[in-house]
């Protein structure tokens, strides 16, 4: 080949490097040749130029600048992509040839570390998938910035994996070539992962204890995946990875994708944000760490009625004292992010000002521990017990470093006098020096008698006498030596000054290389402090979710969920958390919530609009809140613990999968007959909507039939099809209850009120009408309306089998009674006269 050396040494280093842009460090910049060249230049809108590589064809070129990398890196990064970063290994001016280039850092979506590119409240997880069985996967992720890993076995197929994957901050996923294309595709479209393919190597021994906590062999080696990964792209030192932690998944609620998704726990369905999701209402936490760990307890509500309960006593010890809680939050606001700091700390970029952050943290353990102690409460006196304020490493921060040190490591200022004896004699010596120079300055002006005599210094020509032009006659023969004029003035140095200006400068020099020496010592020493600070963090997470869950609860006028074994459900005047939020003038209608035994299964009917599927998320969400620990929306809560919640709610189409409303709504269906147990609830909203009115009628039955007969789950199924109410005499287990809309003056009134009972009848052209329809339209339905009413109504009445009642859908433009339809009449006749009268002719009387 005719490139030059430089180029094939890019070529050899990009070949290792192929699914990542190859930043090359070239002098001052990062450059890219090539197809990298060409896609970064579109990527980051930079100038696309050439170079010549020893070949007849110029080489694509594009570069940025090396101070400025970490925007374009950030930029690239965040659509998915991965930088390799390559410097010169050694220095060019003794470099022999090509100088000497390697990667030393990957960074990829799941690996990034700078803060710029993470969210404080969220974490950032690469994940590993392996399939290791015709349904079951391993499946681990991993947050380096936090250091800690999890890992699980997931037995219920691919749908389960990309339920795990849902809504957890996963940016990366390493997987085999050999997984299923049609997952691989899944993955990139649907979730927006960037893929990456595991890096083998030998996992290097003094890691084996990070794995030793994994006992299935199969678990142990995608955690030796997910590891390597991170050793071989980041090629750091990794302190602060923790063990593996493994997760039974069968120990929490099961949440599947289509239920995190239709309840809105962490994110909203249409936004996909914060902003109007239960996390949105309950996240009161006030700090990083505090807001990441409630996320993960929202992910796995709990199934132990232990763990549950020990939860809400501290939250309701918490929630009891109004003083200590309020000193609690404001203590805990002071903490700065002690579980990235320590990842920080192991990478070895904090800087002075995070170690005194850390400090200031630390002080205010003991005083977190004081007002824990001050509760009247065992287990958060105990939790009192198992903080550790550090004091060692508080003293070490203490003596060493400044109040408010600079930014930069490498230019001094940083530690205080006193710490170091060799430091605070170089210090004195610049010192002493600089008192000289000040001293001199004042002897030659009365020497010379020149008033605005000064000495100055500056970095070129370092310390100098400077006199105006207008006093230079002033200056005795050979008394200085000039040495730059300005315009206005001469500067001028002497051999004693130049000589101090050595001692000072030399002292200086020493000086800041001590101090950066020092600070790298102190750096090493906190390292060692970072198991007791992971440890620290983490108790201080719980106490931050536990207060979170007391302030919101008494905000908002939760009450705490008692659980009892009769396998009932009874909620009275229960509210749904984000809904009443949201709502501006008009008051959330609470409602109550009853289940039993015997009774598991509600049909609610009523019009659009009136609250059905509302009602049924604020069973689920608020059964999630009480096995999370916090306290529930309602007058009093008894209920029972589930296992799993499955959905059907809302109209979220699959559009990215190409899947039509009621395929999606079938595979919602056929998830929740599939897995759900008699500890489980399910909620299906209008299904069978989708399709034609029998087909999906049949449909509708026939589920509910199958889940009363086999299932026994808890079921609330809202409906359009009135005919299905009929379905509470042959079924035992279930319930009829509607929402009624009231009628007042000629305009529908949604009083969101669930009463006992079916439905009579609905209200869709006055559900148009209040939606903004134009008038026009109304009209023109109300016409359609009657001249339906007019005809003969039995055409649309069929049946399915000879047992079921007559099915009809629960039409908004079928009227049953016939008294009804004269009154329209008559009513449309008078509205009509009234439409022909002319106000302005008319009298008062
Ligand atoms: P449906 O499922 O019957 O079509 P929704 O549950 O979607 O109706 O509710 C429609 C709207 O009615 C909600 O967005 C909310 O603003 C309001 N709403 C629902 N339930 C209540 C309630 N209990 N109190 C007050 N407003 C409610």
């Amino acid at each position: 080949m005719g490139y030059t050396p430089m180029i094939q040494q890019y070529l050899k280093i990009k070949s290792d490097y192929k699914d990542s842009f190859l930043f090359f460090r070239l002098g001052d910049f990062y450059e890219m040749f090539f197809e990298d060249a060409k896609k970064a230049a579109q990527e980051l809108e930079i100038t696309l130029t050439s170079r010549d590589g020893g070949t007849a064809d110029r080489i694509p070129m594009c570069g940025v600048p090396y101070h400025s990398a970490e925007n374009y890196i950030k930029t690239l990064i965040e659509k998915g992509y991965k930088v390799a970063i390559c410097e010169q290994v050694e220095d060019p001016k003794v470099a022999k040839g090509v100088v000497k280039r390697e990667v030393v850092q990957l960074i990829t979506p799941g690996t990034v570390m700078e803060g710029k590119m993470l969210n404080d409240r969220e974490n950032n997880y690469l994940a590993a998938i392996e399939k290791i069985g015709p349904s079951t996967f391993a499946f681990a992720y991993s947050d380096m910035t936090t250091g800690e890993t999890f890992v699980m076995k997931i037995t219920r197929g691919w749908q389960a994996v990309l339920s795990e994957l849902f809504n957890r901050p996963i940016k990366e996923v390493i997987v085999e070539k050999e997984l299923e294309e049609d997952y691989q595709r899944e993955l990139i479209e649907k979730m927006q992962l960037t893929l990456s393919t595991p890096r083998h190597e030998k996992f290097p021994d003094n890691m084996q204890i990070l794995i030793e906590d994994v006992r299935n062999r199969e678990l142990h080696d995608i955690c030796m995946t997910l590891y390597n990964y991170l050793f071989q792209t980041q090629k750091r030192s990794f302190e602060h990875l923790k063990k593996a932690q493994e997760i039974e998944l069968e120990a929490y609620m099961t949440l599947d994708m289509y239920s995190k998704r239709n309840l809105e726990i962490t994110a909203s369905m249409m936004r996909k944000e914060k902003f109007g999701s239960l996390l949105w209402v309950i996240d009161r936490t006030v700090t990083a760490m505090g807001a990441r760990k409630l996320k993960k307890w929202l992910e796995r509500p709990l199934l132990t009625s232990t763990l549950i309960e020990a939860r809400l006593d501290m939250v309701e010890g918490i929630y009891d004292q109004f003083m200590e809680r309020e000193g609690l939050r404001e203590a805990l606001r002071s903490i700065y992010d002690l579980e990235r700091l320590s990842g920080r700390v192991s990478f070895g970029n904090v800087n002075a000002r995070d170690l005194i952050q850390l400090k200031k943290s630390l002080k205010n353990v003991p005083l977190i521990q004081q007002l824990l102690h001050h509760f009247d409460n065992k287990a958060l006196n105990q939790l009192a017990e198992e903080l550790d304020s550090l004091p060692q490493l508080t003293n070490l921060l203490e003596e060493s470093i400044i109040e408010e040190p600079p930014l930069s490591i490498t230019d001094g200022n940083i530690l205080k006098d006193g710490f170091h004896a060799t430091l605070d004699q170089y210090r004195d010596a610049s010192r002493n020096g600089k008192d000289w120079i000040a001293e001199l300055e004042r002897k030659e002006k009365l020497a010379t008698n020149i008033k605005s005599l000064k000495v100055g210094f500056n970095k070129v020509f370092g310390y100098y006498i400077e006199v105006t032009k207008a006093n230079l006659h002033l200056i005795p023969e050979g008394r200085y030596e000039r040495k730059q004029t300005l315009t206005n003035a001469e500067r001028f140095i002497t051999n004693d000054l130049k000589e101090k200006e050595k001692l000072i400068l030399e002292a200086e020099e020493k000086s800041v290389e001590l101090e950066y020496q020092l600070f790298l010592e102190i750096r090493e020493k906190v390292k060692q402090y970072i198991p007791a600070l992971q440890k620290l963090a983490e108790r201080i997470s719980e106490i931050d979710v536990l207060q979170c869950f007391a302030t919101v609860s008494e905000e908002n006028n939760y009450v705490r969920p008692t659980f009892t074994n009769t396998n009932s459900v009874k909620l009275v005047e229960s509210r749904h958390p984000v809904v009443e939020k949201v709502m501006k003038e008009e008051a959330f209608v609470p409602n109550d919530i009853q289940l039993d035994e015997d009774k598991f299964m509600l049909l609610i009917t009523g019009p659009n609009m009136s609250g059905k599927s509302t009602y049924m998320r604020q069973l689920a969400l608020t059964i999630i809140m009480a096995q999370v620990g916090c306290f529930v929306p309602a007058k009093s809560a008894q209920l029972t613990i589930f296992d799993q919640i499955f959905t059907r709610i809302g109209a979220a189409d699959d559009l990215v999968s190409g899947q039509s409303t009621f395929m999606v709504e079938m595979l919602e269906a056929k998830h929740a007959v599939q897995h759900a147990t008699n500890n489980s609830l399910i909620l299906l909203d209008e299904i069978g909507r989708g399709t034609s009115t029998y087909d999906g009628m049949a449909i509708a039955q026939a589920i509910i039939e199958h889940i009363h007969e086999y299932i026994h789950a808890k079921t609330l199924f809202s409906t359009h099809y009135h005919e299905l109410t009929s379905l509470e005499e042959k079924l035992n287990g279930l319930r009829n209850i509607h929402v009624r809309a009231e009628e007042i003056n000629e305009e529908v009134v949604f009083l969101h009120q669930i009463h006992q009972g079916a439905a009579d009848e609905s209200y869709g052209i006055h559900v148009a009408k209040l939606a903004g329809l134009p008038d026009s339209l109304i009209n023109r339905a109300n016409v359609i309306l009657e001249q339906l009413e007019h005809n003969d109504s039995s055409m649309t009445h069929r049946s399915i089998d000879s047992e079921a009642s007559d099915i009809e859908q629960m039409s908004f433009f079928v009227e049953e009674k016939p008294m009804k339809q004269k009154e329209k009449q008559a009513e449309s006749e008078l509205v009509n006269k009234l439409k022909k009268l002319n106000i302005l002719e008319m009298t008062p009387m």
